[in-house]
Parts: structure tokens; sequence; C-alpha cells
């Protein structure tokens, strides 16, 4: 336990300074003035660079490093592009992602009373479950290092390594021993999600994710396809506890699993490591909506309640467990009452949202 936790705050871009914004006011009105968090801005992003150059600056770079955790708007805008092509904006998640090895991708997806889901009908037990991706191999870890030749032909590899794929497996049924919640039919599983009857990569992460399993013989384990899966997260989501999948399985389904409870405004990620975490919402930038007021913020304000907990139990802090909870409360219960965004198909805008959840903190 610490006296007070460093939280590096990054904004960013588009709607990411309102998000993040309405996290640090619920953060100050959890805990008061003399509170167990300094939240400190620092700058970063597309728009950073536009105006100076300079997508990630170094004192930002360390600042994340160091603090205790991080809490992240949103990065990057459609056309502000490095020279050699990479988004601006892109370098700051991928920097911290592969630096401080944040290589799992936690992404809670729960249906809160109070919001309509198109899937209503085929969950009457509700939606809770946790998509676990791996955040640091898979196809996206060459990082634009594939090829092409000549306009012709175009390659990109699948690396899983045994290091990888275990610890990303361990962390789903760590998680799913830990879990409040289990399916509506009582039962705690680990769903591995991959192609192993195509693809050897897949075939490895699957014997992998087996030899784990076999370590945790109270939790159920199961394997899925990625494309029956894609059918089962719409035709029976009730039936899931923790999914584990390789990064881009876990990109696509995640934001299909977003889009069955309510859309991205309302879905929390944590990128955790071994000594550090970034939390932020599942969405964008959004530049769409960007300045209008009107970005949901509860998906940013989840991921805050999400940091909340994982430092309480890392440093065994009840205070912060406690502010994890009262904040998550407060979130339930003005959804519940019908405080939402357009997005939602209510009218209230981001800093209603927000003085809602701050005057339901208790
Ligand atoms: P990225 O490439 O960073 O994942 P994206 O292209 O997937 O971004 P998002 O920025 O996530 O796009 O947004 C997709 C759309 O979802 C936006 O155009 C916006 O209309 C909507 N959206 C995203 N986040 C929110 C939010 N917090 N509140 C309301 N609408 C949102
Ligand atoms: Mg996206």
């Amino acid at each position: 336990m610490k006296d007070i936790y460093q939280i590096a705050v990054v904004p960013g871009d588009g709607i990411g300074p309102e998000v993040a914004a309405a996290a640090v006011r619920c953060l100050d009105a959890l805990f008061g003035p003399a509170g167990p968090l300094v939240l400190r801005e620092h700058p970063a992003g597309a728009e950073l660079y536009r105006r100076s150059g300079e997508s990630f600056p170094a004192a930002t770079y360390a600042a994340c490093r160091d603090a205790d955790a991080i809490l992240h708007g949103a990065a990057g805008l459609p056309g502000i592009v490095h020279p050699d092509g990479t988004e601006a904006g892109l370098d700051f998640t991928l920097r911290l992602r592969f630096e401080l090895d944040l290589f799992a991708n936690i992404r809670p997806i729960r249906l809160y009373p109070g919001v309509r889901s198109p899937l209503a009908e085929v969950a009457p037990g509700g939606i809770d479950y946790v998509i676990v991706r791996e955040n640091s191999e898979g196809l996206y870890a060459a990082r634009g290092a594939g090829a092409q030749l000549r306009g012709e032909l175009a390659v990109d590899t699948l690396v899983q390594t045994r290091k990888g794929v275990e610890r990303i497996v361990r962390q789903a049924f760590e998680l799913a021993r830990s879990s409040r919640g289990a399916p509506a039919d009582g039962v705690r599983r680990v769903t591995c999600v991959d192609k192993a009857n195509v693809l050897r990569s897949y075939a490895f992460f699957r014997a992998v994710f087996d030899e784990v399993a076999a370590e945790y013989p109270e939790i159920e384990a199961e394997h899925g396809l990625i494309d029956a899966m894609a059918m089962y997260l719409v035709t029976r989501p009730g039936h899931y506890n923790v999914i584990v999948t390789e990064n881009m399985f876990g990109d696509i389904l995640s934001d299909l699993a977003a889009a069955t409870i309510g859309g991205l405004g309302l879905a929390p990620s944590a990128e955790i490591g071994v000594t550090q975490g970034l939390f932020q919402a599942s969405h964008g930038s959004a530049p769409d909506i960007a300045g209008k007021g009107i970005a949901n913020p509860y998906g940013t304000l989840l991921s805050a309640a999400a940091m909340l907990d994982w430092l309480a139990t890392r440093h065994a802090d009840a205070r912060l467990g406690a502010g994890a909870r009262r904040l998550r409360q407060a979130v339930e219960a003005a959804i519940a009452e019908g405080v939402l965004g357009r997005d939602l198909g209510g009218r209230y805008g981001s800093a209603e949202i927000t003085e809602a959840v701050c005057a339901r903190l208790g």
C-alpha cells in the first residue's frame, strides 16, 4: 500500500479529452481533495503532432513509464500521419504496449440493466463475460514489417511464442477463478478462440491452452473456432464467462461484443503487463462527434474503475477497491435510471452524464 498513487492522464485526440476529463472529474469527486490519487495530464497524439511535429514526447513517455497507472482518452485522427505513413497517435498506444510489455488486453462485456441490447431476446439471463485479448504477438506483432512484392504479392507473419500464449492463457484462467460472475448456467469456463483446424500458429495456441487448462481442473475449458464464435457471441452470448484469444481475433470480437451490449461508448478496456497498466475505453477518438459534448463517457469511467481495481490488488489497498466499487455502482445506477447519451437512445450530454455519476457516488 502507498500513501499516494501517481496517475499519468493522457487525454489525446478527438473525444479523448472529453472522456478523460469526465474520468478525472469523477475520480476527484470519488476521493475528495485529500484522496490517494495524483492525476497529472500529459500531452500526446495526432493533434499535438500537427501543432508541434511531435506525437509522443519523451517526457510523456517517461511519465507513463514511471506512473503507477496510465489513464487514457483516445489517440489518433484520420489523415494525420508521420512521414513514414504511420498514424500519428498510434505510436502512443503501440510504444507503450510493446516497451512496457502490456501483454493482456482485458475487455469486460456486460449488459447493464437500463440498456437495450439487440440481443435481449437470446440472452434473458444477461450478458456478462470478459474477452482476454493477447496484446503483444499474433498477426499484429510485426507492426508493419510485412512485405509487399512489386504490387503483386503481400505477406504478413503470425507469431505465437510459448511464453506469450502461456501467460495470456494463465491470465484468463486466473480471471475465471477470481471473478465474481459466472454465466447464467453457473459454470465457470474459459473459451479458447482460434482457427486451429487451418493454421499451425493457432493449433499451437490451442495446444498451449490445453496444457495450461489442465492446471485448472475446476474450470471448464472449451474451444471455439473464430468463425463460429462470431455467430455464437450473437446467438448465445449468455454462455460465455472468459474468452481468450490471439491479438487480431480479440480486436475483431471485442467490437462485435461491444455492439451487443449497447455499443463502443459503454465498453471499457485494460491493457496490463507485469509492472504497468493502461486504462482506456475500447473506442477510438471518434472525430465525427468530437467537440459536440455528446461523447459517452461511461466506457472511460468503467475503465477508471478497472484501474482502481488493478491498483487495489497490486498494492493490497482496500481504499482503492472500495473506490472502484462505488464508482461502478454510481455508473450502474445512472444507467439504470435512464441517464443515457444519444448513442444509447437517450438525450444526455457528456457533462450531464458525468455530473449524474458524481451525484450518485454517495
Ligand atoms: P480506432 O481506429 O481508434 O479503433 P474507429 O475507427 O474504430 O477508431 P471509433 O473512434 O472507435 O472508430 O468510433 C467509431 C464510431 O463509434 C464513431 O464514429 C462514433 O460515432 C461512435 N463512438 C465511438 N465512441 C463513442 C462514444 N464514447 N460515445 C458515442 N459514440 C461513440
Ligand atoms: Mg476500432
